[in-house]
């Protein structure tokens, strides 16, 4: 038996095993306020390396919690609902000018996500896709030119990737389907003839009522949306 075997048999003797911990208590008793300073510069001394290793740690956990986490924060969002809207109510101005830096900041990955969120498989973008292969490719009894896979693009998405409103209702585009709407519907998805129209502007004009008619019909719905846009525009400008 070597010496640390043996002094490791020593110490896991259900006979010392006590009187072990009993010393190491009243040791730690009597030298409390040493054995914290010696803790605290060795904390001070080694301050980077304890940080990148916490911070190793930290992640490593955050990436194996990920779910607990998620849902945690869900729950904790659920129950504080209240609070949350209040808060976001009073920093409202604060919230919205980092949300425009933070745009302004990381503009490239933005639009590089939003790309990459249009090719998963139905999306809009996919939609589109097919379609062009199926339906807009030229073919005979077609009038008109289709349009270019770009052109389909510039009509559903500003340059930046955001998505373009329903030009009927100035409400949000859908997110599957093509998402545009003939103005003739005798002629293909040329540039000219189609605009973007969410699925319940499409429905309700259908072939029954015209261009105009479902213009008319969800007027009420635009002006309110460029009454709130504006408001939005006068409070962010008020800062
Ligand atoms: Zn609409």
């Amino acid at each position: 038996m070597t010496k640390k075997e043996k002094r490791r048999a020593y110490r896991q003797d259900p006979k010392n095993k006590k009187r072990i911990a009993r010393q190491h208590a009243a040791y730690q008793q009597k030298n409390r306020k040493k054995i914290a300073n010696r803790k605290a510069e060795y904390r001070r001394k080694n301050k980077k390396k304890l940080s990148k290793r916490r911070h190793a740690y930290d992640k490593k956990w955050r990436l194996r919690s990920k779910n607990k986490i998620a849902k945690n924060q869900s729950k904790w969002r659920r129950k504080n609902a209240k609070k949350i809207s209040k808060y976001r109510q009073k920093h409202k101005h604060d919230i919205s000018r980092r949300a425009a830096e933070y745009r302004k900041k990381h503009k490239h990955e933005i639009s590089k996500r939003a790309a990459k969120n249009r090719e998963m498989p139905g999306s809009r973008h996919c939609a589109l896709l097919r379609r062009h292969k199926t339906q807009l490719a030229p073919r005979r009894g077609c009038n008109g030119k289709p349009m270019s896979l770009e052109a389909h693009c510039k009509k559903l998405y500003y340059a930046d990737g955001r998505d373009r409103p329903c030009w009927y209702c100035k409400g949000e585009n859908n997110k599957k389907g093509s998402g545009l709407d003939r103005l003739d519907n005798n002629k293909t998805y040329t540039v000219a003839n189609t605009v973007p129209a969410c699925r319940g502007c499409n429905t309700w004009r259908g072939s029954t009522h015209s261009v105009q008619e479902t213009r008319d019909h969800f007027k009420p719905m635009r002006d309110a949306a460029r009454l709130k846009k504006k408001e939005n525009q006068c409070q962010n400008g008020n800062l």
